[in-house]
């Protein structure tokens, strides 16, 4: 029977495991029996074919050619050291190329996705290879699927499996078990190796890696994409081609020159050959390669992964850097300084002097909150768990249903029963809260929202903001509608600008490469913190940006230094807009919805703790999420393209 067909507790049973995953032991002995989880045969450098291509080579023709003629016209010596000249040039160029190939199949297998597991009960990181029939895989927005799987638990869970069944349109996934056997494109209970998942939660069983896996048994029909050539490879190749032919056509003058002038013939023949091998430069395009690799290796070790060689030379020539402003230019640890409840506004330490009052406030906190249950907890949420906790709250979530944040609605809502009663709860950016809500909550008593309650919160959040700091609101309902919410409060974090980030803008400006702050944020708190760190300009929100065009973009493309409260699709416009001003934009991102900004980029730069998604999209992965990161390479981009 087809893994679909069967009911969860048969599944965990086939497979011997249970809703804590294996343990390692078990794990270890099903990878030597099932082997690795890789799709075809690993290739590993090829040495053969790096020594093929070493002789292969027009100058070691040429060489061989002199050798054979100074045998025949028994010129020993010469002959001698002609070949020891050959295989000395064979040997360095094998060794500088596999040098160079050893550095990108390192750097491959550094950018290789991880899949998170629950063994011996503990969430864990394990390299995907690992993976074996049996392990329970956890899943979120953004991660890569690392075998295929049957799915136990769900939370709103979309994938997209274009790589596998050519359909972009995401599919819904769910835990029922299917009647008979269907196509892989019906199979919603099953999650498939290579593709990924685009939105909500998931926990699954592995239920075949490797070769069995529909990705495996299609597998060998996939090319594999060649490594393109870089611009400047392509230049020095048409070069290399050129001088070639002008210097065998002086290398054959020569030859004749010498012979009518009557010399010996044997001495013009070594003349022509020794000048058509000193000057031929059909080295350039794998020096280049080779200085690229190597140039790759030194990012590495400054936090930089390259994923493609093009990148590195593209690197030295940005001239825009357009950053995301959470995590990358400030450290991502969210720490609630202000509140505002009950008409009023709180420090910290006020409130938790005053816990009673603000128990509405922690109880959503606590409730509409995902902390405990991503394997990477949203810092904000972090921030607003460590919070609520200290207001006091500390129950079970009975949680019946969830609509998980996203960067696009800027909210996230849970459905709760709690003693009979079903209860919603929000939290989101203010405004968005506040557009659902009809009654403000205060001291317990519920009252309509007026127009001056509205603009007090919304007075408050400014204020909040203008300090620097992230809000966000609050409420809940009686019922399950979110028309009738009520509003209940504010909670204002700080998240401080990264050490060294100053100093790597003012770098920036100083080298003539503008920096641009993008943030989903709003535009104060986004000004605040952009003030902070020396990025001054005109601001541009999210929904100016979504009126105009590209073209309608371009007169303010130059002047605009701070995109606040925009959705991860408005990058795309903003990196094709300043492209079209002939800028080379670096882009960074970390959503699901950031792989077409980072794909249009020049340089598409992911952040090391972003998903998988995004990562497979970029073209380089900063290892410490930072900004100084993106600096640090550009700079050494720069000395690869001048050396
Ligand atoms: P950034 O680009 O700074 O990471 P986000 O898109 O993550 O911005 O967040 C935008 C806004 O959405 C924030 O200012 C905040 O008001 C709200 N927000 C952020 N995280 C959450 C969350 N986990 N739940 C609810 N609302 C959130
Ligand atoms: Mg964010």
């Amino acid at each position: 029977m087809h893994s679909s067909q069967q009911s969860i507790n048969d599944i965990l049973m086939y497979h011997h495991t249970t809703e804590n995953g294996l343990t390692t032991q078990e794990a270890q002995k099903r990878l030597q029996n099932y082997g690795k989880n890789v799709p075809t045969e690993e290739k590993e450098t090829n040495k053969l074919k790096i020594l093929t291509r070493q002789i292969k080579s027009f100058i070691i023709y040429i060489m061989i050619g002199a050798a054979i003629v100074s045998i025949i016209l028994n010129e020993v010596t010469d002959a001698i050291v002609i070949t020891i000249i050959i295989v000395m040039n064979i040997i360095l160029g094998f060794i500088q190329e596999y040098k160079a190939e050893k550095a990108i199949e390192a750097l491959h297998k550094l950018t290789k996705p991880l899949a998170t597991v629950l063994r011996d009960n503990k969430i864990q990181d394990i390299s995907t290879e690992e993976l074996v029939p049996g392990d329970l895989l956890i899943l979120e927005a953004g991660s890569y699927i690392g075998a295929d799987a049957r799915v136990i638990e769900v939370t709103g869970l979309q994938t997209n499996e274009s790589t596998l069944t050519g359909e972009s349109n995401p599919v819904q996934k769910n835990i029922q078990t299917i009647k008979e056997e269907v196509i892989i494109q019906k199979q919603t209970n099953m999650l498939f190796a290579g593709t990924v998942i685009t939105q909500g939660r998931a926990k699954a069983v592995v239920t075949s890696t490797g070769q069995h896996t529909e990705l495996g048994k299609i597998a060998h029909q996939i090319q594999i994409a060649e490594e393109k050539q870089t611009p400047l490879q392509k230049k020095l190749h048409t070069f290399g081609i050129k001088a070639t032919v002008a210097i065998l056509i002086i290398a054959g003058i020569i030859f004749i020159i010498g012979f009518l002038r009557g010399e010996p013939m044997y001495t013009s023949f070594l003349v022509a050959v020794a000048l058509a091998v000193a000057a031929i430069p059909e080295g350039l395009p794998a020096v280049i390669t080779i200085s690229l690799a190597l140039g790759t290796k030194r990012m590495a070790r400054k936090k930089a992964l390259m994923r493609t060689l093009p990148a590195v030379e593209a690197l030295g020539s940005t001239t825009v850097i357009c950053t995301d402003k959470t995590g990358t230019l400030t450290e991502n640890k969210m720490q609630v300084e202000a509140l505002y409840a009950n008409r009023m506004l709180y420090t910290r330490a006020e409130a938790c002097a005053q816990k009673h009052t603000l128990r509405d406030l922690a109880e959503i906190a606590f409730l509409c909150n995902n902390a405990t249950q991503q394997k990477h907890p949203d810092p904000t949420e972090q921030g607003i768990l460590v919070m609520a906790q200290e207001l006091g709250m500390n129950h079970k979530d009975h949680r019946i249903q969830e609509i998980p944040f996203t960067s696009e609605t800027k909210y996230m809502m849970t459905i709760n029963k709690i003693d009979n009663k079903t209860i919603a709860y929000m939290k989101g950016a203010p405004e968005i809260v506040l557009r659902h809500c009809s009654y403000v909550l205060s001291k317990g008593r519920r009252y309509r929202i007026t127009q001056k309650d509205t603009e007090e919160i919304v007075h408050h959040a400014e204020l909040c903001a203008k300090g620097g700091l992230r809000v966000l609101g609050f409420a809940k309902s009686r019922d399950n509608t979110k028309n009738e919410l009520q509003f209940v409060g504010l909670m204002a974090m700080r998240d401080p600008p990264r050490e060294g980030v100053k100093e790597s803008i003012a770098q920036c400006h100083d080298a003539g490469i503008n920096v641009i702050m993008i943030t989903g944020d709003h535009a104060t708190t986004a000004q605040a913190i952009a003030h902070e760190i020396g990025i001054t300009g005109k601001v541009m929100t999210g929904d100016v940006l979504e009126t105009l065009s590209v073209e309608q973009l371009l007169p303010h493309v130059n002047d605009v230094r701070i995109y606040a409260r925009v959705s991860p699709e408005h990058k795309v416009k903003i990196v094709k807009a300043l492209q079209k001003k002939g800028h080379i934009v670096a882009m960074t991102g970390d959503g699901v919805n950031d792989a077409p900004a980072l794909k249009n980029a020049d340089i598409g730069t992911a952040v090391g703790s972003g998903t998988d998604i995004a990562k497979g999209a970029a073209d380089m992965i900063l290892i410490d999420d930072n900004f100084t990161t993106i600096v640090a390479a550009v700079e050494e981009g720069r000395g690869i393209f001048m050396n």
